[in-house]
């Protein structure tokens, strides 16, 4: 599952929108490598169909084997791995040469936040009036770390802010089918599974608000409505009751309210299990 500022990333490369300045911030490594590369071939890209970094073309394919002319990662020194005041001068000044073969040049500064004062403020020069054609794309953990004047003269991409979040939605869903469907079980082993390995409020709250989806959608389809529907909701809807329907949904509600409260999971969960069992 991808982050909202991924999401935005990739439409804006669809879209030829791309600034020349572009911080990644992820404390994933290789999720800012696997962008960066994603960038640079969109900027060297020859193919010109309206598919950037097709991945197929010379010049993404020497993006792809760390070849590109007209490609430069910044070079790091020390402990840190910091690009150094004098690399920053000599990137100030190739930039302002014309690419080589492709039609724009990409410069990329790893762990960016780390760069001393004196080299981000000799950078800021290049990235306030930059040559045409360039992309300048600064990778860190953390952008709050560079200098405001930097961030604010580029976009930033955060990249893991909400994909860790993304994927704890995504197993809340699961969770939650697993639920609506051990509802209908007679035995009442499944549900006890289902329920009792939630072991934490935040969850167990992302599973309520996905498992409500599902019995209302259940709801509608018993209604008549048309509305677009899980096959977990549609299986339901032919089992349980309509009345028994809304009571799941009143006592996921009730649910909500004592994880909202200081509630031990486990007694949740047992209560849960126990509640919705008499409910079907
Ligand atoms: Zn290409």
């Amino acid at each position: 599952m991808r982050s909202k500022d991924e999401r935005e990333l990739l439409s804006l490369m669809k879209a030829n929108r791309i600034p020349h300045g572009v911080i990644l911030q992820s404390s994933q490594p290789v999720t800012i490598q696997k962008y960066a590369q994603l960038l640079s071939q969109w900027a060297v890209c020859q193919n010109d169909a309206g598919h950037k970094s097709c991945g197929e073309c010379s010049g993404c394919l020497k993006v792809l084997s760390g070849n590109h002319i007209d490609v430069y990662t910044a070079q790091t020194a020390g402990k840190l791995e910091v690009v150094s005041v004098d690399e920053i001068r000599h990137i100030c000044s190739d930039a302002y040469i014309m690419p080589n073969e492709a039609t724009a040049k990409v410069y990329i500064l790893p762990n960016a936040e780390k760069m001393q004062i004196a080299a981000q403020n000799a950078f800021l020069k290049v990235l306030e009036e930059p040559p045409q054609n360039i992309l300048f794309i600064l990778c860190c953990a953390n952008a709050e770390q560079l200098l405001g004047t930097i961030r604010s003269r580029a976009m930033v991409f955060n990249l893991d802010s909400t994909q860790v979040f993304d994927e704890k939605i995504l197993e809340a869903q699961v969770r939650a089918k697993q639920i609506a469907t051990a509802i209908i079980e007679t035995k009442g082993i499944k549900l006890l599974e289902a329920t009792g390995s939630i072991n934490d409020r935040g969850f167990a709250r992302l599973v309520m608000t996905e498992l409500s989806d599902i019995i209302r959608q259940a709801l509608i389809t018993r209604s008549g409505g048309s509305a677009k529907v899980c096959n977990e909701a549609k299986l339901i809807q032919r089992r349980i009751h309509r009345k028994n329907l809304i009571e799941i949904l009143e006592t996921i509600n009730t649910a909500q309210t004592r994880l909202g409260q200081n509630i031990n999971i486990g007694l949740f969960t047992a209560w849960l299990c126990a509640t919705l069992r008499r409910q079907k």
